[in-house]
């Protein structure tokens, strides 16, 4: 793909919808509160859209399952938790020189152990059939070559934080 400019808030709010909606539709009980805070400053950037969106798309289904998986385990009363709003938060924003696009949830979180190996391809904690392992190491190397960087901060029985970061390149 080339890079054309592009306004992430749009890009980000599809892909958000678009997971929300696609996994009501397979499951009817999938529910979790969306919250969103988009920076109406950042403008048009310079990215692959669809690179950029696979990128998100991923983050997304990540923290869905994530948030699915916590209230499966609360169902199950393994959590010690009585009550569980699943929810998954996405923002944005521009800093500096860059911009920020954080996609949290408040899933089971990342053990320090796994934590270490979740950007290698093929590694996936999710059943066969359910992942291929390859979203973030792809989203590694995307990001690389856009100039930018992924990060990841978790907190197990709390939930996750991804940070996307991208050059600020006004077109
Ligand atoms: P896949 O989704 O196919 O497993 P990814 O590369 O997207 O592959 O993610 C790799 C692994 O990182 C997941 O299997 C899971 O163990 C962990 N992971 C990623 N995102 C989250 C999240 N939001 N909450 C908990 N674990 C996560
Ligand atoms: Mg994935």
């Amino acid at each position: 793909g080339e890079k054309e400019p592009t306004d992430i808030n749009v890009l980000v709010d599809e892909y958000l919808r678009l997971a929300f909606h696609g996994l009501r539709a397979k499951d009817k009980s999938f529910n979790a509160t969306l919250e969103t805070d988009f920076d109406d400053s950042i403008g048009k950037i310079e990215i692959v859209p669809q690179d950029i969106g696979r990128v998100v798309l991923n983050l997304i289904m990540n923290a869905f399952y994530a948030v699915s998986e916590r209230k499966t385990m609360v169902a199950k009363n393994l959590t010690g938790l009585k009550s569980y709003q699943p929810t998954v938060s996405v923002s944005t924003r521009k800093f500096k020189d860059k911009i920020e696009i954080n996609v949290s949830d408040n899933g089971n979180g990342i053990p320090k152990n796994v934590l270490d190996k979740i950007f290698q391809p093929f590694f996936t904690t999710k059943p066969t059939g359910q992942g291929t392992g390859l979203g973030l190491s792809l989203s590694y190397d995307i990001l690389k070559s856009h100039g930018g960087r992924i990060e990841v901060q978790s907190q197990p029985n709390e939930g996750t934080i991804f940070t996307i970061l991208l050059p600020l390149t006004h077109k």
